[in-house]
């Protein structure tokens, strides 16, 4: 066996259907008085609920996260953090909202508990993306990572098809990407490929039923192994490819990470040969690259990054931001290869 390094993030998980009912008690764990619960704009009723849940505990709503955590929208939160004499944070929703709550814990150390709504897998991680001034900075701190996590099954039902997929397909980005990490290590492998399985598992049977309990609950599970994944090793070419695409164009996060994956994918195929078996043995085909593009596609997500807006000029631009600064990933990163793996992402080709 290679040898490696194994670093645990610390953190609480609770995990199952109907999970919230043990918000009030983790609360009181903590020792917190003056929870603030946010939310974005759309799922503020489900932080009402939540505020109500915790009771007299609670200090308040602060229903406005957004996308790529502005820095604008965290100094007015903060503002709110200050007036209540908030002591602790209740985050309900998706990476947006799990980003607000990291990003007031940076400034300020102030327990979190996260109940992920999506299967992003922001509230396994010590990283936060940032944006000011229309640049995303990211940073890692152990104040940044949640101490607890309630992923209740219960609250996905509400996420539509469309968006379980592309956050599913995004989750699974997550753990083929730590496969072939260049911290790899067995035991975030070993979750990796339980990740793989239990998503591509999942994601059919909530696409039939968004209802279908054993689905989401598969998913969601998924979804956490993913997010640990995320959180323990670094990251490849395809996320390289995906932060460059989202902060040029815009482009929205889980949508441009299931449009990318099979092409980067693709892309390593050779140069990562056992990190390959393990997503394919995972998905229970012969080649991870185009299963993963048909599993996309069957489940009705758009492949096309130009349908998402991206210009034609972009494949160019993109080519040349991700050379300039890459990540490191286990193919060298070739300026023809990359060139045409992302105008096989903008036309939404299948791999070859
Ligand atoms: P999101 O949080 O932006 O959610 C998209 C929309 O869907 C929001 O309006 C949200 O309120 C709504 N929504 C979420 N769950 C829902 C549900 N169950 N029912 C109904 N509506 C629901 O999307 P996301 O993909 O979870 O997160 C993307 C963001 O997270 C990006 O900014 C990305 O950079 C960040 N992210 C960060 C990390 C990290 O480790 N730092 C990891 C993954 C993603």
């Amino acid at each position: 066996m290679d040898a490696f390094v194994y670093n645990a993030n610390p953190g609480r998980v609770i995990f199952g259907g109907g999970t919230l009912s043990r918000l009030p008690a983790e609360v009181e764990r903590l020792g917190l008085s003056r929870v603030l619960v946010l939310a974005t704009p759309v799922q503020e009723s489900y932080a009402q609920d939540l505020a109500r849940r915790i009771g007299e505990r609670s200090a308040g709503v602060f229903a406005d996260a957004r996308m790529h955590t502005p820095v604008e929208v965290t100094d007015r939160a903060m503002a709110v953090v200050a007036a209540q004499r908030i002591d602790g944070l209740v985050a309900v929703g998706g990476g947006s909202t799990t980003g607000l709550a990291k990003a007031i814990a940076l400034r300020t150390d102030l327990p979190q508990i996260v109940a992920p709504t999506t299967y992003a897998g922001s509230e396994m991680t010590p990283i936060l993306g940032e944006t000011q001034g229309g640049r995303k900075v990211t940073q890692v701190s152990p104040k940044i990572l949640p101490e607890v996590v309630i992923y209740d099954v219960d609250l996905t039902f509400t996420l539509p098809v469309a968006q379980s997929v592309t956050s599913g397909i995004n989750a699974i980005a997550h753990a083929v990407e730590a496969l072939y990490a260049r911290e790899a290590n067995p035991l975030i492998s070993m979750m990796a490929q339980s990740s793989i399985a239990a998503l591509s598992g999942g994601l059919p049977g909530i696409a039939a039923d968004p209802h279908d309990r054993a689905a989401r609950s598969q998913a969601l599970y998924g979804a956490w192994l993913a997010g640990i994944c995320l959180g323990s090793v670094g990251m490849a070419l395809h996320h390289k490819l995906c932060h460059t695409l989202g902060g040029m164009f815009d482009l929205p996060h889980a949508e441009t990470h299931t449009a990318v994956l099979p092409h980067a994918v693709a892309y390593n195929r050779e140069s990562a040969p056992l990190a390959m078996q393990a997503v394919a043995s995972a998905l229970g085909v012969l080649d991870p690259a185009t299963a993963l593009y048909d599993l996309a596609k069957s489940l009705g997500a758009t492949m096309a990054l130009r349908e998402f807006g991206m210009p034609h000029s972009g494949i160019a631009a993109a080519t040349e931001a991700s050379l300039a600064n890459p990540y490191w990933n286990p193919r060298p990163l070739e300026r023809p290869a990359i060139q045409s793996l992302l105008a096989a992402a903008y036309e939404g080709a299948r791999p070859e």
